[in-house]
């Protein structure tokens, strides 16, 4: 498609999670179908685009640095910025010298369509030498959020992220997000199935399926997450998938049994718990209590008994005392699960957590994550430890420049190939012999035989 934009360069930058990164990939698509090509990195781009993040204060704040900096390194650029901090603070970004274009989270996916009309008035202002930027801001309230940005974005040369659902109707006390993203909704079973189906046929053994509240998919077509799993399952070519966080009330038991006989789903999750705290959760309004989640680990661990599990945990809440601190650092204790992905409270703007009176300090916040922090290291190695001299599938990433090559086996360890003789084994799963740590402790030493050579070459 020709379009004005022909031959101009533009550069991306994305803030936050993995789903931005997935979208910000969308967009770059649609540019690159449109003429403009990536600038390189040394390359002065006609064209700025940052998808932001606003998850935390330090968010906002590391928003506001990268949109500076990316001013500064391509002057006279159009910049354009999107994302979740655009849609809550469109009239702070839109102010900041430079900036012309502030689109929210229902713009983003017309970010083509923008960019050229405004494109002509850019060029005349810059032929004009006195370039002025164009502080404009095109946003609609949240209610009216509704549609979805589908995407597929490429991770490292085997890893693709598929997003499958966008928005949450949750309303935690503390998250921001429904406030950023809108109410849920989702792409059809059958264009998810076309996108993996792509990813297929562009080399991609392995997809992280990504969202904001993916268990809750379904909301604009009537399907579920459970039709999803087994449509996904279906496509022949992807050898691996993983589902991104789950909300632990999302994941059913028909879901973990599916995994556990399924042909391409990974024994890997990752479930938000947030606290181990029961009172901590009423305050969160979160939609289980500690029993309900110790039995969905419980079940995990009973149908896929090796599964690595990855669970999100929130230290320092408004309302978090020390007494509940304690409640939840013993459940976390407890619980027989693979690693803790430990985050700090932030205060955000508008959300019902402000309302909750005990407010907890930085130095408490510290050291309640460096308690957890510690907690998971022990349980990540335990976890690790216990699988030394086991044999497991792992997809082989690309080889390092100091020769080693590194993956992940089939239940999420990381894993480190010595050189493999000339035997090349990027981009393949491979049965390996898990043995011990290497050099950093990062990963586990794979051991490859004679035999699996023989078999891969
Ligand atoms: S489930 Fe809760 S924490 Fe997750 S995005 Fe929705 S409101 Fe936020």
């Amino acid at each position: 498609m020709e379009t004005i934009l022909q031959n101009k360069t533009a550069t991306y930058l994305t803030l936050g999670c993995k789903l931005n990164f997935a979208e910000t990939s969308a967009l770059g698509d649609r540019l690159t179908e449109a003429g403009v090509r990536r600038a390189k990195e040394s390359e002065v781009a006609d064209i700025c685009i940052i998808n932001t993040c606003s998850v935390t204060e330090t968010s906002d704040h590391k928003c506001r640095q990268a949109i500076h900096r990316m001013i500064r390194q391509h002057p006279g650029a159009f910049v354009v910025v999107t994302g979740c901090y655009a849609q809550l603070s469109a009239q702070v970004i839109a102010q900041m010298d430079g900036v012309d274009l502030v689109l929210g989270i229902e713009q983003k996916g017309d970010i083509l369509k923008y960019i050229v009309e405004r494109w002509p008035l850019h060029e005349a202002q810059h032929d004009s030498n006195c370039a002025k930027s164009l502080h404009e801001t095109i946003a609609v309230p949240l209610k009216d959020i509704r549609t979805f940005v589908p995407s597929c974005s490429r991770g490292e040369r085997t890893r693709y992220f598929l997003k499958v659902q966008d928005g949450c109707n949750y309303f935690c006390t503390y998250c921001t997000i429904p406030y950023a993203r809108g109410r849920s909704r989702n792409g059809s079973i059958a264009d998810l199935v076309r996108q993996a189906e792509h990813a297929v046929e562009l080399g991609g053994q392995e997809i992280v399926i990504t969202g904001v509240n993916i268990g809750d998919f379904g909301h604009s077509t009537g399907e579920t997450f459970f039709d999803l799993v087994q449509a996904l399952d279906r496509v022949e070519g992807i050898s691996r998938y993983r589902i991104s966080s789950i909300e632990p009330n999302l994941l059913t038991e028909e879901i973990i049994d599916f995994c556990a006989q399924s042909r391409a789903f990974m024994p890997h999750f990752h479930i938000p718990l947030q606290s181990g705290s029961d009172d901590v959760l009423r305050l969160m309004h979160r939609r289980y209590d500690t029993a309900f989640f110790r039995g969905r680990i419980d079940y995990i661990k009973k149908v896929l008994p090796d599964a690595f599990i990855g669970v999100d945990v929130i230290v320092g809440t408004r309302g978090e005392t020390d007494e509940f601190f304690e409640d939840a650092y013993r459940f976390c204790s407890e619980i027989d699960v693979s690693q803790f992905h430990v985050f700090s409270y932030s205060e955000r703007p508008g959300t019902a957590a402000l309302r909750i009176p005990h407010k907890v300090s930085e130095a408490t916040k510290h050291e309640r994550s460096q308690r957890l922090i510690a907690l998971s290291e022990k349980k990540h190695r335990a976890f690790y430890e216990k699988h030394i001299g086991t044999v497991h599938p792992a997809l082989m990433e690309h080889t390092h420049h100091d020769k080693t090559v590194r993956g992940f086996t089939d239940n999420y360890i990381r894993v480190e190939l010595p050189q493999t003789g000339g035997t090349s084994t990027d981009n393949r799963i491979i049965p390996v012999r898990l043995g011990a740590f290497n050099a950093d402790n990062s990963a586990l030493t794979a051991i490859i035989t004679e035999q699996n050579i023989e078999k891969h070459e």
